[in-house]
């Protein structure tokens, strides 16, 4: 196992920056996530780290060793890509077994590791057989077997899940998280998928355009996102936004908005000094909700329901802002309704408007 370093990290393509210069601080048997949006530079950071893409400017470090002239296949890397070229006319064990032969491994350490590996993967059962006829979860976890079967250092993830359906990759999140809990192998994962990333990573990186909009745990990056762009890509039903004055007066910091105040809590008091006059507040779907309890009550009209019975979205305009309500099943207002909705003020977030227009990018 090893840790890694990352200090003023940039890649070009010619002209073009890809990543513009991030530092990082990975530590030995620790999942790290790499989330953003395509294109946001994620594959040319884990390349960089894999050594199959060169560094244009800044270094790598394994275990405190600058890696940036380590060729690719002595940093000890696996990585595993969403596109698993299985050796077609070998069986299963020989392909888990093909990076072991190659390092001329001896004869019963092979076969030792392979089944072992092949037994953590539920593969026991395939090992005879040729690849041709695997499910494409099966398939995929050949692949992560004959990566893991060389004790890697490092294991590096690039949307190894994203191409699989909807139930395939829920199982084969378990299985990657299980791996690391029972090896805590260092693992970084690439993946545009903000609930991928929150289930399975101990922190998660945030990119987007090519820089680290923050690094933080999981709970970290969803209740206290650094900044809008990170508030807007955790989280699922997205996090609603609305434009706001941001006004101090002798009841203390307050938030206007669509004709409504709000009285900031304590802990916004720092960040509306930081704002300014024009902020953007966020809260989370889950924490508004209808009725009258609370000490922020706003009324609404309902836009649409989707009864999705474990929960209900609910769609409310309140003036010109449409929020989304994350509801028990039992509430199912109708289209045009006016409720009152209760925003918990524990939870609310207030961001510079300046910010509005990273959102935005990622809206688009
Ligand atoms: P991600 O994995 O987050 O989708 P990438 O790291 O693959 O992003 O790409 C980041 C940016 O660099 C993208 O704009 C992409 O088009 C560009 N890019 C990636 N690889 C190359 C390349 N080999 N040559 C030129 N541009 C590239
Ligand atoms: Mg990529």
């Amino acid at each position: 196992m090893a840790s890694i370093r990352a200090e003023n990290l940039v890649k070009r393509y010619g002209a073009f920056r890809a990543v513009h210069g991030i530092d990082f601080d990975i530590a030995d048997g620790e999942f790290v996530a790499i989330l953003g949006p395509s294109g946001c530079g994620k594959s040319s950071t884990m390349r960089m780290i894999a050594g199959l893409e060169s560094i244009t400017e800044g270094a790598i470090y394994f275990d405190g060793k600058r890696a940036n002239e380590t060729r690719a296949r002595d940093r000890n890397v696996a990585m595993s890509f969403e596109s698993y070229a299985l050796y077609p006319t070998i069986t299963i064990y020989e392909n888990i077994a093909f990076p072991l032969r190659s390092a001329a491994v001896e004869a019963r350490e092979i076969d030792r590791r392979v089944r072992d590996v092949a037994e953590k993967m539920e593969l026991t059962a395939l090992l005879d057989l040729k690849p041709h006829g695997l499910s494409s979860g099966q398939a995929q976890r050949v692949g992560l077997a004959r990566a893991l079967v060389r004790k890697p250092s490092v294991f590096l993830l690039d949307e190894p899940i994203s191409h699989l359906d909807t139930r395939q990759r829920y199982r084969m999140r378990r299985f990657i998280k299980s791996l690391h809990q029972e090896f805590h192998y260092t693992m970084i994962y690439v993946t545009h998928d903000q609930e991928e990333a929150l289930a399975l990573a101990d922190r998660v990186m945030v990119m987007s355009d090519g820089e680290i909009q923050q690094m933080a745990t999981p709970d970290e990056v969803y209740a206290r996102p650094r900044n809008a762009f990170v508030a807007g890509f955790v989280g699922e039903p997205p996090i609603n936004f609305v434009d706001c004055r941001v006004r101090r007066d002798a009841a203390g910091w307050a938030v206007e908005f669509e004709g409504h105040r709000l009285l900031l809590p304590e802990r916004l008091h720092r960040a509306a000094e930081r704002v300014g006059d024009e902020g953007l507040a966020a809260i989370r779907p889950h924490f508004l909700s209808i009725g009258e309890n609370g000490p922020m009550v706003i009324e609404g009209r309902v836009f649409v329901t989707e009864e999705l019975q474990d929960q209900n979205l609910i769609f409310v305009d309140i003036g010109g802002t449409r929020f989304t309500i994350v509801a028990h099943p039992s509430v199912k207002p109708r289209r045009g309704d006016i409720v009152p909705v209760a925003i918990d003020p524990d939870h609310l977030l207030l961001f510079p408007r300046s910010e509005a227009k990273k959102f935005e990018d990622l809206a688009a």
